[in-house]
């Protein structure tokens, strides 16, 4: 890189080389629950990818959370073991449940993987996951919506029909937001869709936002949708 991409990058995230201080962390030296340490190990996960290493020490205290790393980096398991972790100690109570996650991605495809990898490593919790993209049927998926998932995971255009025209769907009770391929979301042209989700969200609530790219348009969604972020940057020829 040059001298001028070095000292950009410096100024822009608070850990430039996250990479390079976290090679000794695991994720039992991360105190995660019991269910989540035999899923990682049934998934075949024996340490942290650097993006992860990074994010889910902060994910857990409940800060906003920026993470640029390339695709193939594991960033899925670096949000999706906060959110579990948090649902774990959650109110169980039936006038609790609710909708408290949402994890929106560009596209189906992405959606149906973000779901099979989210299912797997919570699948020895009681937390309910629910895949809401184009294609399925509105009715189906209105049902399901309407049986209060923990965690909906989502293409912008389809939460938004939701939200419309579902009455018994809202994000009034959401405690945390994903934002996953960011620049990807703003490419296929989400923009109005993720500032329509980001207000009916609570203000009170973890904002996570993990993209490839740092771009103009990746830096005003966080300026909307996060709340003093920690910036986190994974460089990839040292993952
Ligand atoms: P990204 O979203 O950054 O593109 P993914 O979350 O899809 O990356 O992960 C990429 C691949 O790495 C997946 O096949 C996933 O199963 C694998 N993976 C993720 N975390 C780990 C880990 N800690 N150890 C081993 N493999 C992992
Ligand atoms: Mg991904």
């Amino acid at each position: 890189e040059t001298a001028a991409e070095a000292s950009r990058k410096a100024a822009y995230f608070d850990t430039p080389d996250a990479a390079t201080s976290t090679s000794d962390v695991t994720f039992q030296s991360m105190n995660l629950s019991r269910p989540l340490l035999k899923a990682l190990a049934n998934l075949g996960f024996e340490k942290p990818t650097p993006i992860q290493a990074a994010a889910i020490p902060v994910a857990l205290l409940g800060k906003d959370v920026v993470g640029g790393a390339v695709t193939g980096s594991g960033k899925t398991a670096a949000f999706v073991i906060p959110i579990l972790e948090r649902l774990l100690f959650r109110d169980r109570g039936k006038a609790a449940a609710t909708t408290r996650v949402v994890i929106l991605c560009p596209t189906r495809e992405l959606a149906v993987q973000c779901h099979a990898v989210a299912t797997r490593i919570g699948s020895f919790t009681d937390v309910r996951f629910s895949l809401v993209v184009g294609g399925l049927s509105l009715k189906g998926q209105e049902a399901e919506l309407r049986t209060r998932p923990d965690v909906v995971i989502a293409t912008p255009g389809r939460l938004i029909d939701h939200l419309r025209n579902s009455p018994s769907f809202s994000l009034d009770m959401l405690d945390v937001l994903i934002m996953d391929e960011a620049d990807r979301m703003l490419e296929e042209g989400f923009a109005a869709e993720l500032g329509e989700i980001i207000s009916a969200c609570p203000k009170q609530r973890q904002t996570m936002l993990f993209s490839a790219t740092m771009t103009d348009s990746v830096d005003e969604l966080i300026r909307m949708g996060l709340n003093k972020p920690v910036r986190l940057f994974v460089d990839p020829r040292k993952s």
